[in-house]
C-alpha cells in the first residue's frame, strides 16, 4: 500500500512540475546537439550525455528554490495589454512598465531566456566548461518551456475549464508515446540569430496563440470520446500506471494536426540557434582542446540537493 502511494505521489509530482516532461526536455537538448554546425558540434557531442541529463535540472530546482518556478512560464493573458507587442522585450524596460513583484507572479520565462543566454556567452568567453554545460542545459530547458502553449496561459493545467491533467497530457504523454517511434526530430542546421530576444518573443506569441486550441480541442474530444476509454493502465518507464490511454492520446494528436511535434521540432532548432549564437557572440572560442569538465564545489552541492528534493519534496512556488 505504501509503495502504491509512493508511486502515485511520484506521478502527481511529475504532472505538477514536469514541463515538457523530463523525457521531452532531454530529447530536445540531445537533438539540438545534432543540429549544430560542425564548428561547434564536436564540443557538444563530447558532452551530449551531460547536456541531455541536465536538461531537467531547472525543473528539479523548483523543489529547492522558491525563485525558480516563475522562470518557466508567462501568463500572457494576465497582462492587461491590447497585444503581446505592448509587453517590453527587455527586462529593464519591463520593470519600468510593471512592478517587478507583478512580473514574478505572472512569470518571466522570456526574460529568463535572455539571462541564461547572457550567462552562456560569458561562460564561452571564460572557456569555463562546467558553466557552458550548465547554462546550455538550462537555456535549452527554458527555451523548451517557452514553446509549450500552456506555459503562456493562466489556465496552465486546465484548472479553470475542468481539464486538470491536460498540461502533462500535452507535453509528457504525447511525446513519450510518439516522439521516438513516429516523429521526425531532425531539423535544419542552426543559424546565428541577429536578435535572440526578439526571436524568443515570436515563439512566445506562437505559444500564446496556440493555447486556446490546446484546451478547446481536448474539451471537444472529451465530450465525444467514451469516458471509460479515456484512461487506461499502460506502461510508463516500466511501471503500469493509470494515464490517458494511447487511443485518446493519438486521437488528440491527430485533431491537433501534429502541433506537439511541430513545437518540439521548433524547440530543438531554437535551442541550437541560441547555443550557436552565444558561441559566435563570445568570439568563437576554441573548445576542442579542453577535456572533461571539473565541477566546482557549488555545482557539486546543488547536484547533491536536486535529486532527493525532486523525489520527496514540494514545489517552492506555483506549479507550472
Ligand atoms: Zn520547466
Amino acid at each position: 500500500m505504501k509503495r502504491l502511494s509512493f508511486i502515485i505521489s511520484l506521478f502527481i509530482i511529475f504532472l505538477l512540475c514536469g514541463s515538457w516532461g523530463f523525457f521531452a526536455h532531454k530529447k530536445i537538448n540531445e537533438y539540438a546537439v545534432y543540429t549544430l554546425p560542425p564548428t561547434l558540434a564536436s564540443f557538444y557531442k563530447k558532452n551530449i550525455l551531460l547536456i541531455s541529463e541536465k536538461a531537467v535540472d531547472a525543473d528539479k530546482r523548483c523543489y529547492i528554490d522558491s525563485l525558480e518556478p516563475t522562470r518557466h512560464y508567462i501568463d500572457i493573458d494576465d497582462f492587461d495589454e491590447p497585444t503581446i507587442d505592448s509587453i517590453p522585450i527587455h527586462w529593464s524596460k519591463a520593470k519600468e512598465k510593471y512592478q517587478e513583484k507583478q512580473l514574478l507572479l505572472t512569470g518571466i520565462v522570456p526574460w529568463q531566456i535572455s539571462f541564461s543566454y547572457n550567462k552562456l556567452v560569458q561562460a564561452f568567453k571564460d572557456k569555463d566548461i562546467p558553466k557552458i554545460i550548465r547554462f546550455s542545459a538550462d537555456l535549452g530547458h527554458y527555451i523548451g518551456d517557452a514553446h509549450v502553449p500552456l506555459h503562456t496561459s493562466s489556465n496552465h493545467d486546465g484548472q479553470l475549464t475542468d481539464q486538470r491533467g491536460i498540461h502533462g497530457f500535452w507535453e509528457s504523454r504525447l511525446p513519450e508515446l510518439l516522439a521516438e517511434k513516429e516523429w521526425d526530430l531532425l531539423t535544419g542546421t542552426a543559424i546565428y540569430l541577429e536578435d535572440p530576444a526578439a526571436f524568443i518573443w515570436e515563439r512566445i506569441l506562437e505559444s500564446a496563440l496556440a493555447s486556446d486550441s490546446v484546451l478547446a480541442i481536448e474539451k471537444t474530444l472529451s465530450q465525444s470520446f467514451p469516458a471509460d476509454k479515456r484512461y487506461a493502465y499502460e506502461d510508463r518507464n516500466g511501471q503500469l500506471l493509470r494515464q490517458y490511454s494511447s487511443d485518446y492520446a493519438r486521437t488528440y494528436d491527430r485533431l491537433m494536426e501534429g502541433m506537439v511535434e511541430r513545437r518540439m521540432r521548433s524547440s530543438i532548432w531554437a535551442v541550437a540557434c541560441f547555443w550557436y549564437t552565444a558561441w559566435i557572440t563570445a568570439g568563437q572560442p576554441a573548445l576542442c582542446t579542453i577535456d572533461t569538465p571539473v565541477w566546482t564545489e557549488e555545482d557539486e552541492d546543488e547536484l547533491k540537493k536536486l535529486q532527493p528534493a525532486w523525489i520527496t519534496g514540494e514545489i517552492q512556488g506555483r506549479s507550472h
